[in-house]
């Protein structure tokens, strides 16, 4: 007579094991999965169901795992084999140094994204002092509101003013507001655009991560992105240029003399979007490049 195996046969791990069983067995059901860096998520994972850093498993690989760790693992490693991200299953991310809860209601904040930050900040560092109160940043598209947190953090005397369409995503960015300390100086406003802006809101620096996804591309993306982050966080339109089109055409009216205004965009659109802006009478100052030597990031002013 056949035996029966305790676990269903798509389990990635048998019920007693060690740190390093359970490494190779969880990396090795992630690399079938499809998944990138296999051994790295499943050491994240793991380190998770352990709470321990990540560095811990090493002087420990010959721990055993309790049946109650072990099922632990089992049901977040199947999670990231089903490509959830692991942001989502871990509940957080890190951007510019800082943990950023995220879920499925924001897109995960990117690597790029730090570069706009990291923008955002230098350009708001070398200001003077604003005459009438604090200087003013507009974060178009908040999502998680890793940019407003991160320019409230790093710029201490500046005020925020972040907007998403979408109530469930102000949700998480102001949990991140509140993570980090920074709730007083971020004001969060739920706007369809510019729409639930005050006329006469004047801001010294608006940044965005528009969504800039053309439509039809976006079921040719990985599962993590095309199954998670939310559809409304990536879908550009026809083209991907919508939201830049937006901003090229209402932004103006809400600039401060002398401000910037800073914006991420995708792969291969350095072009068109700097003609959207020109043809706007904006003064593209500089489109930098990513870490993989891609323009993506736009600044652009008035005066
Ligand atoms: N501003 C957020 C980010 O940069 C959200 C961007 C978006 O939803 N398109 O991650």
């Amino acid at each position: 007579m056949l035996r029966h195996s305790a676990k269903p046969a798509s389990s990635p791990l048998p019920s007693a094991v060690t740190v390093i069983e359970v490494i190779q067995r969880s990396a090795e059901f992630l690399a079938r999965k499809g998944v990138d860096s296999p051994r790295l998520q499943a050491e994240l994972l793991l380190a998770q169901v352990l709470k321990l850093p990540r560095m811990q498993l090493y002087l420990d690989f010959q721990r055993q795992l309790t049946p109650a760790e072990a099922d632990h693992l089992r049901e977040l490693i199947q999670r990231r084999g089903r490509r959830e991200p692991l942001q989502h299953i871990l509940g957080t991310t890190c951007f510019c140094g800082l943990e950023m809860a995220v879920n499925r209601h924001v897109l995960v904040p990117r690597p790029e994204t730090e570069l706009l930050a990291e923008a955002g900040w230098e350009f708001l560092r070398q200001l003077t002092p604003g005459d009438s109160g604090p200087r003013a940043v507009l974060d178009f598209g908040t999502g998680s509101g890793c940019l407003a947190v991160t320019l409230a953090v790093k710029c201490p005397d500046v005020h925020v003013t972040a907007t998403d369409v979408s109530p469930d995503a102000l949700a998480v960015a102001a949990q991140n507001a509140a993570r980090h300390g920074v709730s007083d100086r971020i004001e969060f406003r739920e706007s369809d655009g510019f729409a639930a802006l005050p006329a006469g809101a004047n801001f010294d620096l608006i940044l965005s991560n528009p969504p800039y996804i053309p439509t039809l591309e976006i079921d040719t993306l990985q599962p993590e992105v095309r199954d998670f982050d939310p559809r409304a966080a990536l879908d550009g339109g026809p083209d991907g240029l919508k939201f830049h089109r937006l901003l090229a055409g209402q932004a103006t009216a809400f600039l401060a003399a002398g401000g910037r205004l800073m914006l991420e965009l995708g792969d291969g659109q350095a072009a068109a979007v700097r003609e959207s802006f020109e043809a706007e009478n904006w003064i593209v100052e500089a489109i930098r490049p990513d870490y993989n030597q891609r323009l993506r990031i736009m600044i652009a002013r008035r005066d």
